[in-house]
């Protein structure tokens, strides 16, 4: 209704003008006439572009023409011709009829309000000798802004309608943001009518010097931009996004307005990188930012901030509306991406937060939208609204990294220790350390809740070192109570990539006195295969103190068996997820089967983790795997717990182990390790 009441006025606007025009509708100077209209049909085809994408209307250099014929010539002259060249410019622009309909309707409109305005000076033109000019050029300046604004303003409207946002802002957004870059097209206007009244030869020489303030001003513009965003996806950058942010948080709070704030980290995006290269890498990037921008409404704003990790800001959004947009936005991200003819698949985590319930200054909300981002992440929930105080963690990622700086100056952690067993006989083996945190509010944390966190971040080292020397001073302890017990820790990314890591596990030995061959590292599969190479390099230097290798979670990963021929490594640990299904899934059993199987000719041995029941027990016992760790055998425990158990020497694994068995079995374990370490 909107667009077609615009486009009925402009029809009238247009027949008002012409039955109200005296002479000829070209005015006094019909050469000026015809050239300043061919400049606005040149103009109005090629619309030289402002870097703006979805702020409003396109102003285009020919504006400065079409306020130029009102200046020389009746208004029906004006209105006709840039009507006229508008729509055509939009039909060989193969815009829809509607749109250049329009257009055309928005411009006569425009116009005409300009030429009402300019009536105020008489009958003057601004090239009639007789006209003062103290007088006309006020009113000029005043016609053409009213037309600027008439024109910005309607064009708002119509996108504000068309999505369903709160017509008020949209209008200003639009209006004021065109005035300080179009709004000084409009000022040559007057400057080619005074000009062309001279000579029309002089008009090429203006059009050069018009064109090098254009082209300044948009080189100006062009560098701006380029500091504001980010260069791949030409989203606003992390600074620029704050910013946005920060207006609009001033506004809303002013307005009593809410507003949502969305966190979107893309799932499987190393992946892509990793396998596809960098180059696809950046296409989906590329191709998430479209579909942001495709489903972001005009007053929304997306930026990238860094990696894959991109932010919006939804105004006038509650938790109803912000939930709406994102799973609209999800749905058109898992959409495969077609990447040089290539579907290439990712999902993302959504974070929502919302002003005011969840913060009311940027840092607060970001941080928390971040956290509810990171909460769906870890629970594959998609998308997750902040929910203050759920846990620890409430109070951000970043300062519960700041915690595990603390913990381990102040001894928090405490390491728990969970039996390998030999299944057949009981015996214990070996254990590996687990980590606990004892926070001294949120009470006991679980690894993988932190874990994650600190894997990415330069605490990790610190954080292995921490839990390498404990494990250490354990072992040495129970050495000297006559217990000899292989440990295990478990490694990270980081440190198989950290050159220094072995030099630093050299110096826990020395210091604790424990014998190389008592350590066992535990490093999974998709750290290891991330990068072979570099890893195999650390793992060789490790193995030349003596310390024995476990790639751990194995099956969660994309290495084939092949891949393990090239590591040094000496087990490998089927990860709980298959094991656990033994008893009940027969495509379990038959991956667990194989493993072992091809693990055993390549001369690596095996360790079922997650072993919670008999069955399991019988079932791998029967599949020739004969080490194991799980619920069933022995959960993880305190050190001083602990040493009860292996005081004891095995475990009853099954209702009744043949005594004699185990015996022999767990003295032979003794003896050969009190054997090996001299
Ligand atoms: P992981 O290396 O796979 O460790 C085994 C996890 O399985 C442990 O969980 C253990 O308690 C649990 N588990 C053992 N038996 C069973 C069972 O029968 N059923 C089930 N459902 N679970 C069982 P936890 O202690 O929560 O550790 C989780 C993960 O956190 C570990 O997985 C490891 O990746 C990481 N983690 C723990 N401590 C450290 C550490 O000191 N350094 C590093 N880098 N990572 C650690
Ligand atoms: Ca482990
Ligand atoms: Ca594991």
């Amino acid at each position: 209704m909107f667009v077609a009441a615009v486009i009925a006025c402009g029809v009238a606007v247009a027949a008002l003008a012409w039955f109200a025009s005296p002479g000829s509708i070209l005015g006094e100077r019909p050469a000026t006439f015809g050239i300043f209209a061919l400049l606005l049909f040149i103009g109005e085809l090629r619309p030289v572009r402002w870097l703006r994408r979805r702020e409003g209307g396109a102003f285009t250099a020919s504006w400065t023409f079409a306020c130029s014929l009102l200046l020389i010539a009746p208004p029906a002259g004006a209105i006709l011709a840039t009507a006229l060249a508008s729509f055509l410019a939009d039909a060989i622009n193969r815009r829809p009829v509607t749109k250049a309909a329009f257009n055309a309707g928005n411009l006569a409109i425009s116009l005409g309000v300009g030429a009402l305005v300019l009536s105020f000076a008489g009958n003057a033109t601004l090239i009639a000798s007789s006209t003062s000019l103290t007088r006309y050029v006020p009113v000029a300046v005043l016609a053409l802004m009213a037309l600027f604004v008439v024109n910005g303003a309607l064009t708002s409207v119509v996108i504000a309608l068309a999505q369903e946002i709160p017509v008020g802002p949209v209008v200003r957004h639009g209006v004021t943001l065109n005035i300080s870059t179009d709004g000084m097209l409009l000022a040559l206007s007057p400057i080619f009518v005074v000009v062309s009244e001279r000579s029309l030869l002089l008009i090429p020489l203006l059009l050069l010097t018009a064109w090098a303030v254009y082209r300044s001003a948009e080189l100006a513009l062009e560098r701006q931009h380029a500091a504001l965003h980010d260069s791949l996806t030409d989203l606003p950058n992390r600074g620029a996004f704050n910013d946005h942010l920060e207006q609009a948080l001033a506004e809303a709070r002013r307005r009593g307005h809410r507003l949502a704030v969305v966190m979107l980290d893309l799932d499987g995006f190393k992946e892509v990188n990793d396998r596809l290269g960098h180059h696809v890498g950046d296409l989906v990037l590329r191709e998430v930012a479209i579909r942001l921008n495709e489903n972001l409404r005009a007053t929304d704003i997306a930026g990238r901030l860094g990696g894959d990790e991109f932010a919006f800001m939804l105004s006038h959004a509650d938790e109803e509306i912000g939930s709406e947009v994102v799973n609209r936005f999800r749905e058109a991200l898992t959409q495969p991406l077609m990447i040089e003819n290539f579907p290439v698949r990712v999902d993302g985590s959504f974070g929502i937060a919302l002003f005011p319930q969840h913060g009311d200054d940027v840092e607060t909300l970001m941080s928390n939208a971040d956290l509810a981002m990171y909460t769906a992440k870890q629970g594959h929930l998609g998308l997750q609204v902040y929910a203050p105080g759920r846990n620890v963690r409430s109070r951000g990622r970043l300062s519960l990294l700041g915690e595990i700086r603390n913990a381990l100056e102040e001894n928090h952690f405490e390491l728990y220790y969970q039996p390998k067993v030999a299944l057949r006989t009981g015996a214990i083996v070996g254990v590996e350390a687990l980590v606990r945190w004892h926070h001294p509010v949120a009470g006991m944390i679980p690894p993988d809740e932190f874990m994650p966190l600190a894997e990415h971040t330069e605490l990790m080292s610190p954080f292995t070192e921490y839990v390498l020397r404990a494990a250490l001073f354990q072992c040495a302890r129970w050495r000297d109570q006559g217990l000899i017990v292989p440990v295990a820790i478990n490694g990270s990314a980081r440190n198989l990539h950290d050159v220094r890591f072995p030099a630093a596990v050299r110096t826990a030995l020395e210091e604790s006195g424990v014998d190389g061959r008592l350590l066992e590292l535990e490093i999974t599969e998709n750290t290891v295969m991330a990068d072979p190479d570099r890893s195999a390099a650390v793992l060789h230097q490790l193995k030349e103190l003596g310390l024995s290798v476990s790639i751990d979670d194995f099956g969660t990963g994309f290495s084939s068996l092949a891949n393990l021929r090239d590591l040094p490594a000496d087990r490998i640990k089927i990860d709980r997820s298959f094991v656990s299904g033994l008893g009940s899934s027969p495509g379990d059993a038959r991956l667990v089967r194989s493993i072992i199987q091809l693990a055993g000719n390549l001369g690596l041995e095996t360790v079922a983790e997650g072993v919670e029941d008999a069955e399991t027990v019988a079932a791998l016992i029967e599949m020739g795997n004969d080490v194991a760790q799980g619920y069933h055998l022995c959960r993880p425990l305190p050190a001083e717990k602990l040493e009860t158990v292996l005081r004891a020497g095995h475990i009853n694994v099954l209702p009744r182990p043949d005594a004699a068995e185990v015996l022999a079995a767990a003295t032979a374990n003794g003896a050969l390790l009190a054997e090996v370490l001299g």
